[in-house]
C-alpha cells in the first residue's frame, strides 16, 4: 500500500493447476517481482517453478520461491531452479518454530540494504563519517540470534540428508497414493486439488459435515489433521469453500495410520451426519 505495488494473482485450473497461459500474459513491463509457492500447502499441487523462472527473467522480473512445503518433501536445488529468492521455515522439516531461512542471490542481497539495525551487523560508526555494514549475511542477522534454534535447524537438516530425500520422496508418494484410493471410500467426500503433481497432502471436504467438526471429532480418535483455510483464503474461495480438512504425510508416516484415518473419517461422519 506505501508503495502502491499492485498485486497480480496467477489464476489456477479446477484441479489446482497454475494456468501458465496466464501467467505468461500477466507478465509484463512493469512486473518486479513474482512470488510463488512451490508446493501449495492448501492444494498440495507442484507448482514448475523453474519454467516460471525463466519466463520471469525473460521480463527482467525476479522471483521469490516459498518453498515451505518442499523442502520437507523433495530435494531442492536454488540453482537448478534459478530462484532470486527462496524461503522455507524450520518447523515443516522438522525442526524448531521461530525460524526459517531466506536464501538471496549474492549480488541482491548487496544491493539491499539492512532492513533492522542491531547488534554484529555493523564493520564501523563512526558520528563523523556514518556507518559500514558488516559482510553478508550478518548485514541483515541483527542482534543476538535464536542460537538454540540455529543448532536444531541444521540438526533437522543434516537429519533429512543423511535419510536421503529420494527416499522419503518416494515413501510419501506412496502414502499419498494410498490415502487418495482409500478416500475414494468415502461418502460425499471431495478432494480440493487434484493435479496431477501433488505433494506433502490431500486437501478435502465431506458434504454435511463441517471441516472444523471432522477435526475437533477425528482428533479424540487418536488422528490429527488439520482444518481450516490454511492461511489460503482466496485459494480456498476459488474452490467454493471456507476451510478444509488436511491429512499431511510426513517421512515417519505409514500406510496402517492412513488406514486409521479413512477407518476414524468414516467413524466420524456417522456422528455429525
Ligand atoms: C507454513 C507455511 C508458511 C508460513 O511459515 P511459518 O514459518 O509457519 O510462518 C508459508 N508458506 C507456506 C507454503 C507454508 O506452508
Amino acid at each position: 500500500e506505501r508503495l502502491d505495488i499492485v498485486i497480480k494473482v496467477i489464476p489456477c485450473d479446477d484441479d489446482g493447476v497454475l494456468d501458465m497461459a496466464a501467467y505468461r500474459d500477466l507478465l509484463g513491463e512493469k512486473t518486479r517481482l513474482v512470488c510463488v509457492n512451490q508446493v501449495s500447502n492448501a492444494l498440495g499441487s507442484i507448482n514448475p517453478v523453474a519454467e516460471m523462472a525463466t519466463l520471469a527473467h525473460a521480463h527482467d522480473a525476479l522471483i521469490l520461491v516459498d518453498g515451505a512445503q518442499a523442502v520437507p518433501h523433495q530435494q531442492v536445488d536454488v540453482r537448478e531452479i534459478d530462484a532470486d529468492f527462496y524461503v522455507f521455515s524450520g518447523h515443516k522439516m522438522y525442526g524448531p518454530t521461530g525460524i526459517g531461512v531466506l536464501y538471496g542471490k549474492e549480488a541482491l542481497l548487496e544491493a539491499m540494504p539492512p532492513w533492522q539495525g542491531g547488534g554484529e551487523m555493523i564493520r564501523t560508526v563512526s558520528f563523523e563519517n556514518g556507518t559500514l555494514f558488516a559482510d553478508l549475511p550478518h548485514k541483515f542477522e541483527a542482534g543476538t540470534p535464536p542460537i538454540a534454534e540455529v543448532i536444531g535447524l541444521g540438526k533437522a537438516i543434516d537429519w533429512l540428508d543423511c535419510t536421503h530425500m529420494a527416499l522419503i520422496t518416494r515413501w510419501e508418494q506412496q502414502l499419498m497414493h494410498h490415502a487418495s484410493e482409500r478416500m475414494r471410500e468415502v461418502d460425499g467426500l471431495r478432494i480440493i486439488g487434484n493435479s496431477p503433481d501433488k505433494a506433502g497432502a490431500i486437501s478435502f471436504v465431506v458434504d454435511g459435515a463441517h471441516a472444523q467438526d471432522i477435526g475437533l471429532l477425528i482428533d479424540q480418535l487418536g488422528v490429527a489433521i488439520r482444518t481450516g483455510h490454511h492461511c489460503a483464503q482466496p485459494v480456498l474461495r476459488r474452490f467454493g469453500v471456507d476451510a478444509t480438512c488436511r491429512a499431511s504425510f510426513a517421512a515417519y508416516n505409514t500406510p496402517e495410520e492412513i488406514d486409521m484415518f479413512v477407518d476414524a473419517l468414516q467413524r466420524v461422519l456417522t456422528m455429525v451426519r
